[in-house]
């Protein structure tokens, strides 16, 4: 969750440094699997306690978390390959 897009103007506000992340990551060998935007959607879930892949699961933030897992399950199979 690293920013949202301000409904005001359509920008990204930044919840944490921009590109702090991916700096971090890079310092330590990391690698970042993905990036997910704070949108409405989520934090309408975590407040009637339903996750957004359950709550609107054909919404862009929900095909978002299905991209991201796919490539945490792969980055993950491609580690347990190096071993
Ligand atoms: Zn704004």
């Amino acid at each position: 969750m690293r920013c949202f897009i301000c409904q005001h103007c359509s920008n990204p506000s930044f919840i944490f440094r921009e590109e702090g992340t991916r700096k971090v990551a890079a310092e330590m060998g990391l690698k970042v699997v993905g990036e997910i935007l704070l949108e409405m959607e989520i934090r309408k879930g975590c407040d009637d306690g339903v996750l957004v892949v359950v709550l609107a699961p054909e919404s862009a933030v929900s095909k978002t978390y299905h991209e991201r897992t796919i490539n945490v399950v792969s980055t993950l199979d491609e580690l347990a390959r190096e071993r």
